[in-house]
């Protein structure tokens, strides 16, 4: 059947939306992080995702790539200054370079993508909060650096959101505006 011949109309959202892996999947979290209630999907986020009716695309997990998802899925927590290495900015790379490419064919497809999320704290995923045995400071992960260069020299603009497990509330305001305003802004 060619695409001429289906009569029911298509009923796709034309909307985007990019996660962090673990959003749905807190098991590949660093081994003894997992405390903050949420045992597998974090599930405020994604409800207030799927209640917009938004394709969800999971990008991959730098930090249980490292050496093979074997060991990298028993790893312990570490901060942002010892994951700083060639070895893992190339993986971070690899994978900011993975979902670059596929930003750029959903958006050569006239299909828009609401924002990019991320997950603060964690040395890879962060948009702006890291931990250290001083307090926090701000920095984005070294995945969310080298994604936001990416796209910087594609020229692709994306709002990014940080995802607060402490703050869930602000974090679900601010991803709740967001929505609310690119719904009346995309909707087709
Ligand atoms: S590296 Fe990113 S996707 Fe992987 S567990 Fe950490 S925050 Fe989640």
């Amino acid at each position: 059947m060619s695409i001429s011949e289906i009569k029911t109309p298509d009923q796709r959202s034309r909307r985007f939306i990019f996660i962090p892996f673990c959003l749905i999947c807190q098991a590949f979290q660093a081994q003894g992080i997992v405390r903050h209630g949420y045992s597998a999907t974090i599930k405020p986020i994604v409800e207030e995702i799927l209640r917009h009716e938004i394709n969800i695309i999971q990008m991959p997990c730098p930090e249980s790539r490292l050496g093979g998802y074997e060991n990298g899925l028993k790893r312990g927590p570490k901060g942002i200054s010892k994951y700083d290495t060639p070895e893992f900015r190339e993986v971070c790379q690899r994978s900011a370079s993975e979902v670059t490419d596929m930003i750029k064919a959903i958006l050569a497809n006239d299909y828009k993508i609401v924002a990019i999320l991320g997950i603060e704290f964690s040395p890879s995923c962060s948009i702006k909060l890291q931990y250290s045995n001083k307090g926090t400071f701000h920095q984005s992960g070294i995945f969310i650096e080298s994604l936001k260069s990416q796209l910087a020299k594609e020229k692709i603009e994306i709002p990014f959101v940080g995802i607060n497990r402490r703050g869930m509330k602000k974090s679900l305001k601010e991803l709740r505006e967001l929505l609310s305003q690119q719904k009346n802004l995309l909707d087709f």
